[in-house]
C-alpha cells in the first residue's frame, strides 16, 4: 500500500505505536469528518468519494475490517491512508494526527536504534496548525484589553454577545508590529512556520512582523474543526486597508476549499440535506444563532467548483437523495450573481439550487438586527429555485409593453432555459417564459433550441506569433481578415462603409491590423473610388514595412468568392472578423470575472458582468450574420 513510506519512516515513530494507532482508531468516525456516510447494509457505510467526482457513493467503509475502499476509482486502505490522501498529509503526520484524536503519546525512534526519544520533529501541518491554535489564544486574550474596545463595540453592534464571540473564538489583533510574532518565537515556532503559515511576514528589515493588526479576528476552521487561518476586520477609520483581510494561500490554507462555518455546521448540513450559503462572517454568526445551522460562508473568494465538491461531499448529494443549496443575496447583486453562476458549469448542483433574496438589501446579520431571528429563518425559508429567479431578473430589465422588449428579453433569457440540462423540464420552462412575457410557446421554444445548439464551430486559433515577414495563411482566422483587407482595397465602394465600422482592435494579426490603419489614415475605404491611386494612398499611409508588401499583395490576390462580390458576402466576411474577436473578448472577460472578488470588489465585479451580458449578446448578433450567406 505504502510499504515505502512506512519503510522510511518505520525508524522514527515505533512499530507498536503505529499499529496502536490503527486499533484505536475507528475509521468510520475520522472518515465521517468529511464525507456523510450512510448504511450500505451489512454493517458496512457508504458515501460519495472524496478523491473522484460521482453522482451515486461507491465509497465503501467497512467498520469491523477498518478499511475504506472505493469501486469507483479504486482507492483505498487504512485510516491513516486516508488523512494522507483526504487531507494531503505524510505519514507520520497522519499518525501523529490521529495518535492526538486517540490520546496515544507517541514515542519515536532514531533511525535503526531502538532508543526512544521525544519526537525530532512533527509534521509540517501538525506545527502550523499548532501555531494557529496558539494564535486563536492570543488574540482571544486581546479581546479583552483596553485596546479591543472598538472590537468590542463592532461585535456588540452586530448584536453579539460575549458568549456568542467566545464561540467563535473572535479575537484581536493588537497595535503593535510584532506582539504576536514574538509571543509565538517565544513558543517554539520558528521564523519559517510563522511565515509559511501566513501569520507573520518579513519587514523590509528583514525581521518578522505581524501580518494582522489592529484588526477584529476570525479564527477559520477546516471541516475536522482544526484552525488554519484568520479573517481580520477593519475597525479602525485611519486603518487604510482593505475591509476584510484574510490568510494567503499556505499549505493548510486554500480559498478555495475554504468555507467557515463548516466546522460546525457540517452536522446539521447532512442531516437536514440543505446548506444556507451567505456572504460573511458576521452572517455566519447570525444565521447559527438564529437558528439556521446550516450556514457557512466562502473566505474571501466567490463561491466555486471545489467550494461545490466539499459540500456535496457533506450534503449526500446523489442521484437517491437530492441536497440542497441555498445562496442567501442581498438586494440587487443578487441577479446578476444568480445568473452568472447558471453559467457555470455543474448542473446537477444548479438543479437544486435555491436563491434566498433578504428584504431591504440586508444580509442575514443586518436583518437579525433590525427584524429578529425569526426573519433569518423566514429569508431561508422563501427561497426560489434558481433557474426561475434568474428568469424573472433577466425579464425584468426589458419593457415587456414592447414588441422590441418582449423579444429581446426572449433572446436574453432562451440560452438560461437552454443550460438546463434536465431535458424534461425544458419544456416547463418554455411554457413559463412564454406566459411571463406574454408571447406564443412557438418562438420562444425556437429560441431556446437555438440557443441549445451553441457557438458556431470554429473557435478562436491559437495566437499567431507577430514575425517581421509578411502574415501567412494559416488560420480562418487570419484568411477572414485577409479577406477583409482584400475588400478594402479591391472593393472600397461596395465593401467601404462595413469596412470602416471594424476597428483595427478586431484584427488579431499585428500586420493585418497595420493595414486597417493605413485605410484609415488614407481617408478611409468608404470614400475611395478604389483603383491603382487608392492602392498607392494606403500603402504610403503604411507604416509598416511588412504592411506595405501585404498591401501589394492583397490588392491583387483573387477574392474567396465565386463571381461578383455582393453586399452580403461582404457583410458575413465583416461579422465572422467581428465574431471571432468578440468570442475572444468573451473567454478572457469569464475568465477575469471567475478571478475577480464580487464582496471586496463589486462595482468592478458588475461591471465586466454587464460588458460580458452585452458582449453575448453582440456575439449573437454577429453569429446571426456571419451565417447570412454560408
Ligand atoms: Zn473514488
Amino acid at each position: 500500500m505504502y510499504a515505502e513510506e512506512v519503510a522510511a519512516m518505520a525508524g522514527r515513530i515505533r512499530d507498536e505505536d503505529i499499529a496502536l494507532v490503527r486499533e484505536r482508531t475507528a475509521i468510520a468516525d475520522v472518515i465521517s469528518e468529511v464525507v456523510t456516510l450512510k448504511s450500505a447494509g451489512g454493517g458496512n457505510l457508504k458515501g460519495l468519494c472524496p478523491f473522484h467526482d460521482e453522482k451515486s457513493p461507491s465509497f465503501n467503509v467497512s467498520p469491523a475490517r477498518n478499511v475504506f475502499y472505493c469501486f469507483g476509482c479504486g482507492v483505498g486502505g487504512d485510516a491513516i491512508k486516508f488523512l494522507m490522501d483526504a487531507e494531503h498529509l505524510g505519514f507520520v503526520e497522519s499518525v501523529e494526527s490521529l495518535a492526538a484524536r486517540a490520546g496515544i503519546q507517541l514515542r519515536y525512534v532514531e533511525d535503526d536504534r531502538s532508543t526512544p526519544r521525544a519526537r525530532p520533529q512533527q509534521g509540517q501541518r501538525q506545527r502550523l496548525v499548532a501555531a494557529h491554535a496558539a494564535a486563536v489564544e492570543f488574540y482571544r486574550a486581546q479581546l479583552t484589553t483596553a485596546g479591543a474596545r472598538p472590537a468590542r463595540e463592532f461585535l456588540a453592534r452586530r448584536g453579539f454577545d460575549r458568549a456568542a464571540a467566545e464561540r467563535y473564538g473572535c479575537g484581536f489583533a493588537p497595535d503593535g508590529w510584532d506582539l504576536l510574532t514574538k509571543h509565538l518565537r517565544q513558543q517554539g515556532f520558528s521564523h519559517d512556520e510563522l511565515v509559511t503559515g501566513g501569520l507573520s511576514r518579513p519587514a523590509r528589515s528583514g525581521s518578522l512582523i505581524d501580518r494582522f493588526r489592529r484588526r477584529l479576528m476570525w479564527p477559520i476552521r477546516d471541516i475536522t474543526g482544526d484552525v488554519i487561518g484568520f479573517g481580520a476586520r477593519k475597525i479602525f477609520d485611519d486603518d487604510d486597508g482593505p475591509k476584510y483581510l484574510n490568510t494567503p494561500e499556505t499549505p493548510i490554507y486554500k480559498k478555495s476549499h475554504v468555507l467557515y462555518g463548516i466546522d460546525q455546521a457540517k452536522r446539521e448540513i447532512a442531516k437536514q440535506g440543505k446548506v444556507v450559503v451567505v456572504e460573511g462572517y458576521t452572517d455566519v454568526m447570525a444565521c447559527h444563532l438564529a437558528d439556521v445551522p446550516t450556514a457557512v460562508a466562502t473566505c474571501g473568494t466567490a463561491f466555486g467548483s471545489d467550494h461545490i465538491s466539499v459540500l456535496r461531499r457533506v450534503l449526500f448529494d446523489s442521484d437517491e437523495r437530492a441536497g440542497e443549496i441555498i445562496f442567501t443575496f442581498d438586494g440587487d447583486a443578487a441577479g446578476q450573481k444568480a445568473a452568472l453562476r447558471a453559467f457555470e458549469d455543474d448542473q446537477r448542483f444548479v438543479g437544486r439550487t435555491f436563491i434566498a433574496v433578504s428584504p431591504d438589501n440586508m444580509d442575514p446579520c443586518d436583518l437579525r438586527l433590525a427584524k429578529g431571528d425569526l426573519a433569518v429563518r423566514d429569508l431561508v425559508a422563501r427561497r426560489e429555485p434558481l433557474v426561475d429567479f434568474a428568469l424573472r431578473h433577466m425579464i425584468n430589465r426589458f419593457d415587456l409593453d414592447t414588441v422590441d422588449g418582449r423579444v429581446e428579453a426572449m433572446r436574453r433569457a432562451a440560452p438560461l432555459v437552454a443550460k438546463i440540462k434536465d431535458r424534461e423540464k425544458r419544456p416547463e420552462y418554455v411554457r413559463k417564459l412564454a406566459g411571463d412575457l406574454g408571447m406564443e410557446i412557438e418562438p420562444v421554444q425556437r429560441a431556446v433550441l437555438t440557443a441549445a445548439n451553441g457557438e458556431p464551430a470554429a473557435g478562436r486559433p491559437a495566437p499567431t506569433r507577430p514575425g517581421p515577414a509578411t502574415p501567412a495563411v494559416d488560420s480562418p482566422r487570419s484568411m477572414v481578415e485577409r479577406e477583409a483587407l482584400k475588400l478594402a482595397l479591391q472593393e472600397p465602394v461596395l465593401a467601404g462603409p462595413m469596412f470602416d465600422a471594424v476597428e483595427a482592435a478586431d484584427y488579431q494579426h499585428p500586420v493585418h491590423a497595420a493595414v486597417r490603419v493605413a485605410v484609415a489614415a488614407a481617408g478611409g475605404a468608404a470614400g475611395a473610388t478604389g483603383g491603382a491611386v487608392w492602392i498607392e494612398r494606403v500603402r504610403d499611409a503604411c507604416d509598416d514595412l511588412a504592411g506595405q508588401a501585404l498591401v501589394g499583395e492583397l490588392a491583387v490576390e483573387p477574392l474567396r468568392i465565386d463571381g461578383e462580390v455582393d453586399p452580403r458576402y461582404v457583410s458575413v466576411t465583416m461579422a465572422r472578423l467581428q465574431w471571432s474577436s468578440v468570442t475572444g473578448r468573451i473567454r478572457d472577460l469569464k475568465s477575469k470575472i471567475q478571478r475577480i472578488n464580487p464582496v471586496s470588489n463589486k462595482d468592478e465585479y458588475f461591471a465586466l458582468f454587464g460588458e460580458l451580458l452585452s458582449l453575448e449578446q453582440h456575439a449573437r448578433a454577429l453569429r446571426e450574420q456571419a451565417a447570412g450567406g454560408l
